[in-house]
């Protein structure tokens, strides 16, 4: 499958340091930040620093590297907002959307970590 990029979407001028960023973590392959317009006390976005349009592509087509720091950043995350279940945390929900059907906003990869309150059910009944 043929994967298109954007690379003037605005995840894409985050990672040029065109537009600012609220940091939460950066590693080699990724950066975590929060998101502009929270849905949760917690909501902060992890992304890829390479050019991923949606999960499918980066779990395709990533470096095992990359893929490793990815998924290292979101355990990060999750241990820095300390919303991991069990010890202390309340527990959290990972969303990542994809196209037209998942309402994907930002075509860069980007994965929702959202905690700090419970978050309802997982997807709306259809009209
Ligand atoms: P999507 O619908 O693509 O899964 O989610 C895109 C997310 O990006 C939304 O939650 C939106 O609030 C967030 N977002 C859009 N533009 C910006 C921005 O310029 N900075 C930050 N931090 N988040 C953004």
């Amino acid at each position: 499958m043929a994967y298109a990029y954007d690379d003037q979407n605005i995840f894409a001028k985050i990672l040029r340091g065109e537009i600012p960023n609220d940091t939460v973590a950066e590693s080699d392959h990724s950066l975590a930040f929060r998101d502009i317009a929270p849905m949760a006390p917690d909501h902060v976005l992890v992304i890829p620093k390479g050019a991923y349009v949606t999960y499918d592509h980066f779990a395709a087509e990533a470096s095992d590297a990359e893929i490793v720091d990815f998924n290292r950043m979101i355990a990060k995350v999750v241990d820095i907002l300390g919303v991991g279940p069990g010890a202390d945390g309340e527990g959290y929900r990972l969303i990542s959307n994809a196209g037209r059907s998942g309402v994907q906003e930002v075509p860069h990869l980007h994965v929702h970590i959202l905690g700090g309150r419970v978050l309802g059910r997982m997807v709306q009944p259809a009209d």
